[in-house]
């Protein structure tokens, strides 16, 4: 239920209602708008003389959230929200980009991809520390060395970082070091890791699992949501189909679906989302037309010799070109790429 208080509630009324929904044992979830202040009554909506609620000080209407996830609906919050994290701001009519390599490798490969993205007109900087990887045998990412290495690449540059946390025992250390938590794709359902980053003070980026539905997804950002962070960025990063020649299948109309239910942002992963280097740019020039609040993309000194992804990273000229495109059909669209100073 969304208890939707007048212009004219106090702040005494506000704290009547919410004492009045946790009498019945739900949560109540304060949303203050720039137009109205409502409270979102979560839990077991079923709950007896609930619709006398609208009696209550100051309340203008009670309306039930169709919606399976509550906190996550424009339904309960139909301003969008934009999501600041350091440089980086994404939503809004702000699109951030995220860039770096897959993985952080050694202190120049980092180092030197911070400066090179961040003179492109990159906002943020990628790059795993800890790496979920299909194989046992392949690189699992430098650890805690490489949070400390994508550390020193932030004090270089200022840039926000943007690294994943593959288990809630690591939230608290990634903490100390990034900007954003991302859940890769992988950890999607995984329910104790989506609420131990729902209680970090970082924004979160939350990948879409490849073979998830648009309501799981947004119901997994509804556990973050649930365990108190506000700042959750939505990522589309491809899912799995019957196709084989892109490495998954990238659909953009999730952007403006997910737009029209959602007021969290929602960028766009066009490396995992295709799998080749020569198909990025155009489908990051294709995400900012269709809308999305921003991008994440893999960028590599020498993609041939990187340590993970290599083949759908994009070298230093080739991000360059891709921003430069990407801004002009930003403008297109009136929105604004670029990060915070
Ligand atoms: C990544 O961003 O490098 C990554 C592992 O992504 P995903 O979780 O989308 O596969
Ligand atoms: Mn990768």
């Amino acid at each position: 239920m969304i208890i939707v208080m007048k212009h004219t509630a106090s702040e005494e009324d506000i704290e009547t209602m919410i004492r009045e929904v946790e009498a019945k044992g739900l949560k109540a979830n304060v949303i203050r708008g720039t137009e109205r202040t409502v409270i979102a009554a979560v839990g077991e909506e079923r709950v007896a003389g609930i619709g006398s609620l609208e009696s209550g000080p100051g309340v203008d209407e009670v309306l039930p959230i169709v919606a399976p996830y509550k906190l996550a609906s424009r339904e309960l919050k139909p301003e969008s929200t934009t999501v600041r994290a350091g440089t980086l701001a994404v939503g809004n009519g702000n699109i951030g980009v995220i860039a770096g390599p897959c993985s952080v490798e050694s202190e120049e490969q980092i180092v030197s991809a911070a400066h090179a993205v961040k003179d492109a007109g990159a906002s943020a900087l990628r790059g795993g520390a800890f790496k979920p990887r299909t194989s046992p045998y392949s690189f699992q990412g430098l650890k805690e060395e490489g949070l400390k290495l994508l550390a020193e690449a932030r004090n270089q540059t200022d840039l926000a970082v943007v690294t994943e946390v593959v288990s809630p025992d690591d939230v608290d250390l990634v903490s100390e070091y990034a900007d954003v938590l991302q859940i890769g794709a992988r950890n999607m359902q995984n329910y104790r890791l989506l609420e131990a980053t729902g209680k970090s003070p970082r924004a979160v980026l939350l990948k879409r699992g490849p073979s998830a539905t648009i309501d799981e997804w947004l119901l997994a950002a509804e556990y973050i949501l649930d365990s108190g962070n506000p700042n959750v960025i939505l990522c589309e990063r491809g899912i799995r189909t019957f196709e084989t020649h892109t490495r998954f299948t990238l659909p953009l109309a999730s952007v403006p679906y997910v737009q029209q239910r959602t007021h969290l942002p929602v960028v766009i992963d066009p490396s995992h989302g295709t799998g080749h280097t020569y198909l990025v740019p155009a489908m990051a020039r294709a995400a900012i037309a269709a809308g999305a609040d921003g991008l994440i993309v893999e960028v590599h000194p020498s993609p041939e010799q990187a340590a993970s992804d290599g083949y759908q990273s994009l070298n230093f000229s080739q991000f360059d070109e891709m921003m430069c495109a990407c801004a002009i059909i930003a403008g297109a669209v009136e929105r604004q790429l670029g990060s915070l100073s």
